[in-house]
């Protein structure tokens, strides 16, 4: 069956919304986590229980953060990082299985997808202080220490080495997803049959909502964030964005969005934003960068070989393109 989005125009940001509000069902907070805006909402008539529910949710992405966290010195993922060309690292199983998963998705999408990627992250800047292009001996450089089938895991030792000094790991394109989905299984632990958890574009939605129906995902324009631009029913599923509407770079003229791609060591260019529909989304988290770095028809060709999964593609020339499967409606 094919899924439909109703689309009025161009659109790349994620809210959730319903059309009734029913009193005293939904509970809804917003939080700094990982460096981004998330938002969690819980749909539960008892109040306590709801608010039971996102404070478990907020406690297991805090945790999560700590674990993959680039940033923090402490953190496992930094230990694997400071060991590169040294010595392997041992880790907890849940960061090993993450990086065993992230790897296989880099077979999956032929080396678009990346962990080893971060090797770059001394070289671009997406937040505007970068005025030119980098030198590319610089860029070569920094991007030969990327591939991740140097990253070597020992399944009997829970270890991960990064074969290469200079090597470096983040999970920049999975984290979110990862996160969100074990907030949604923490939640359901704490009774909290129906929510959403929108990890700044990465949303995973199960239940109910407070009219007890399917939650509808609202898509709004990157120009006018406030506005909702088209309407997805999502039946327990992960509606994923990947954009670079407030991530890039401009050199002369033209767009790089904040994904690197790990065979030039380059930002990509050429499309907007990668939306992937899919029951997960830790993958759908992965896939969204993935269909950025392979482009639009190499991006398509992946998706449309795999079941369950769909694709809509906003190019730099503002064209809305699906996969096979998922039909662009004017109305519902
Ligand atoms: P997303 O917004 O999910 O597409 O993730 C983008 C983030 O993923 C970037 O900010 C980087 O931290 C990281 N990243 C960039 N390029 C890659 C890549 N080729 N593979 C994996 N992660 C990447
Ligand atoms: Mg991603």
């Amino acid at each position: 069956m094919k899924r439909s989005i109703l689309v009025t125009t161009i659109s790349l940001l994620l809210t959730t919304c319903a059309p009734v509000w029913a009193q005293g069902q939904k509970h809804h907070k917003v939080v700094k986590l990982m460096g981004s805006r998330f938002e969690i909402t819980a749909i539960h008539p008892d109040a306590q229980t709801a608010w039971n529910g996102i404070n478990a949710g907020i406690a297991e992405i805090t945790r999560i953060e700590m674990l993959i966290s680039s940033w923090d010195p402490d953190s496992q993922t930094s230990d694997i990082n400071k060991n590169a060309g040294i010595k392997p690292v041992k880790v907890d199983r849940e960061l090993f299985d993450l990086i065993k998963r992230g790897m296989r998705i880099s077979e999956l999408t032929n080396g678009a997808f990346d962990m080893s990627y971060a090797s770059m992250d001394r070289i671009w800047k997406f937040d505007g202080s970068m005025k030119e292009l980098p030198k590319a001996k610089i860029v070569a450089k920094a991007a030969s220490k990327i591939g991740y089938k140097n990253i070597i895991l020992n399944e009997a030792e829970q270890t991960v080495f990064l074969k290469e000094k200079g090597m470096k790991i983040g999970f920049g394109a999975i984290g979110k997803g990862y996160a969100a989905q074990k907030a949604k299984e923490k939640m359901k632990m704490m009774g909290i049959a129906g929510g959403v958890v929108n990890a700044a574009g990465d949303l995973i939605a199960w239940g109910k909502d407070e009219g007890n129906k399917d939650f509808k995902v609202g898509i709004a324009d990157p120009g006018q964030k406030d506005k909702v631009m088209s309407w997805l029913v999502v039946d327990n599923g992960a509606v994923v964005t990947s954009g670079d509407y407030e991530r890039f770079a401009m050199f002369n003229g033209k767009r790089f969005a904040h994904i690197i791609d790990p065979r030039t060591g380059y930002p990509t260019t050429g499309i907007k934003s990668v939306t992937i529909i899919c029951p997960n989304p830790e993958l759908a988290d992965a896939l969204s960068t993935s269909v950025f770095v392979l482009g639009q028809s190499e991006g398509l060709q992946l998706i449309n070989q795999l079941k369950g999964i769909e694709c809509l593609i906003i190019t730099d020339n503002n064209e809305l393109i699906t996969s096979d499967n998922l039909e662009l409606k004017d109305s519902l």
